[in-house]
């Protein structure tokens, strides 16, 4: 009976599954905006294609949009908003929080009073120390950093989420390039690589070095400290990446785009994009990559902190409001050229902000599980935003991949400048504070609101101020809910120790009937919490050891049994049934410690 009931689900949800797949596939092909509550099964088709070359047709299109859809935007003038600004936590990227709070005549505070508590870059170090006690100090504060962001600061954790998302879900995630982290991944990427299929890889340091350490891998050697092809001599925290090798060009040159993303609650998932950033160009013309241009930063990286050393680097004009030059740009006036060459801007606009709200659905959910572990029972009253910099490259057929994402994205407002004596002095770049200002002047008008009064006062698909709301509390589709399900599972089994599941409480899920039969049998929960719990050093599971589990169980319940199985499948039927099972079977013991 209950095996009937099983099967029964997997082939209902695997009719589901279908047609979302079905559904996945047209939107590759199909221009939708990620619908809100009501439009959520309306996928409408936003763009008809247009035929290329036509820049002409696609402005007036664009002009009579404009002046059809009025943009919906709620302006709010940062001076009526009196805000304090806590610096007391913080030692850099002064100049541009100072600027902005002297623009405004916001007061600084002191001590552990304030609206904001502004937790910047080198409090990389004070992140690791969000512990339970800072948070609560300063409980009553907006904090500008949300706890385990470093999840997503260096490029080896964002991947090994990605990967998990894409195995998931692998026609919404692959917007990421494939990727191997070393040396975990070694003998696999020495496997693609032998094949290579015309692909070529890029190796970069898995902290953000600026460009430094980067190199296009022409052959495995390549990988090991002094050539030595031995497991010893590997460069060790690389990851390699498959290059995008068809870029879009802007003046010839390769470019990539730096745009500001908001988070403000992680439940509901609430998130913004800016409508300005920056685009920031190679100083030499882009070629197909061959042996001997490879080793050219000029042409195959972006990293303006590299290219502003080229002899070819254009320091932006004053006015880069109007004249769209310069190796670093506005996202508005890079639109602008793009748009000039034929480009489909507001098609490719779609796509970027499309991609990112996927990211962020699959990210959120983990960013969730640790800011619990660190607020424990109280993480409802977490009261933190993030300015995340998303860097998005473009291929020619317009697809946005996501190259790089920064936990803290430069704030730097100044730049070196040559006098024509030859000697150097440093200025404010207008166009990095125009652009950075913006950034982070409305997230702090933004954020001090509670998430309710921003979904109801702001809402989604409309701007307040420069930053447009892109998710507002709601799932686009459903199944993306199942890591957060996940959490929620997580954390009924934890009990009051969020963070910390043991083994008596992990065994509860064999309480229930549906979770258990002539495959896996009530012992075997036990051997899957102890030899994974083993393997992590830790006395307890924490998330990703839980997932694990799950998985596990998933695979030894109904693999076998299953015609249609995949994991995904799998795990949404545990973790469903689980969560329906009657609450004293997963609530944990409430006595007091
Ligand atoms: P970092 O910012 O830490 O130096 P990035 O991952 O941003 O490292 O890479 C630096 C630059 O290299 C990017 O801005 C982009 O121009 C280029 N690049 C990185 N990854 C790829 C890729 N997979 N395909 C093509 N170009 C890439």
């Amino acid at each position: 009976m209950l095996e009937n009931q099983m099967l029964q689900f997997l082939n209902s949800d695997f009719q589901q599954f279908t047609q979302q797949d079905k559904q996945d596939k047209q939107d590759e092909n199909t221009e939708t905006e990620v619908p809100n509550n009501s439009q959520r099964q309306m996928r409408v088709k936003s763009f008809e294609e247009k035929p290329a070359n036509k820049p002409l047709n696609l402005i007036f299109q664009m002009l009579l949009q404009k002046k059809t859809q009025k943009r919906q935007q709620i302006k709010v003038d940062p001076k009526s908003i009196p805000l304090s600004i806590n610096l007391s936590v913080q030692v850099q990227e002064l100049p541009i929080i100072r600027k902005i709070m002297e623009k405004n005549e916001w007061k600084k505070a002191h001590n552990f009073d304030g609206d904001i508590l502004w937790c910047g870059p080198d409090n990389v170090q004070q992140a690791k120390q969000f512990t339970y006690d800072f948070a609560m100090v300063f409980m009553n504060l907006c904090i500008s950093r949300i706890p385990g962001a470093k999840l997503i600061s260096t490029k080896k954790e964002t991947t090994s989420i990605m990967d998990k998302m894409r195995q998931y879900f692998p026609s919404i995630y692959n917007f990421y390039p494939k990727t191997y982290t070393m040396p975990e991944d070694l003998h696999e990427f020495i496997e693609d690589f032998e094949k290579k299929d015309g692909i070529s890889y890029i190796a970069k340091p898995d902290k953000g070095t600026q460009g430094q350490g980067i190199f296009i891998v022409s052959q495995i050697e390549d990988l090991f400290n002094n050539g030595v092809k031995d497991i010893s001599y590997i460069k060790k925290n690389y990851i390699i990446q498959e290059y995008i090798s068809n870029p879009l060009l802007l003046d010839d040159k390769k470019f990539d785009f730096r745009l500001y993303v908001l988070i403000t609650s992680l439940k509901p998932l609430i998130a913004y994009i800016n409508e300005e950033g920056l685009a920031r160009l190679c100083t030499e013309n882009y070629q197909d990559i061959t042996s001997s241009n490879l080793s050219n930063v000029y042409m195959h990286l972006t990293n303006y902190s590299l290219n502003k050393n080229s002899q070819n680097f254009i320091i932006h004009p004053p006015d880069f409001q109007k004249i769209n030059l310069g190796t670093k740009r506005t996202y508005t006036s890079a639109k602008k050229t793009l748009m000039k060459m034929g480009i489909d801007v507001p098609k490719l606009k779609l796509r970027i902000e499309q991609t990112i709200v996927r990211f962020l659905y699959g990210i959120a959910p983990f960013l969730l599980n640790s800011t619990r572990e660190i607020y424990q029972d109280k993480w409802e009253k977490a009261n933190c935003f993030h300015v995340i910099g998303f860097d998005i490259l473009i291929d020619r057929d317009l697809k946005p991949w996501i190259i790089e994402i920064n936990a803290n994205p430069s704030l730097e407002i100044t730049q070196v400048v040559q006098n024509s004596n030859g000697s150097k002095r440093v200025e404010t770049s207008s166009l990095d504070a125009y652009v950075k200002t913006k950034v982070i002047e409305d997230a702090f008008i933004i954020a001090v609101k509670t998430p309710q009064e921003q979904i109801e006062q702001i809402g989604k698909g409309k701007y307040c101020n420069s930053y447009k709301m892109i998710i507002d509390g709601q799932p686009p589709i459903e199944n993306l809910d199942l890591f957060y399900k996940l959490v929620d599972l997580y954390s009924n089994l934890c009990g009051l120790r969020y963070g910390n599941l043991n083994q008596m409480r992990f065994c509860r899920l064999a309480n229930n009937p549906q979770l258990i039969n002539d495959l896996l049998i009530k012992s075997d929960y036990d051997l899957i919490y102890k030899k994974i719990q083993l393997k992590s050093l830790q006395p307890d599971l924490n998330f990703l050891g839980f997932l694990e589990a799950i998985e596990s169980i998933s695979e030894k319940l109904l693999k076998r049994k299953a015609s249609n199985y995949t994991l995904q499948k799998a795990v949404t039927y545990v973790v469903n049934t689980a969560l329906k099972a009657p609450s004293q079977q997963q609530r944990p013991l409430t006595a007091k410690r």
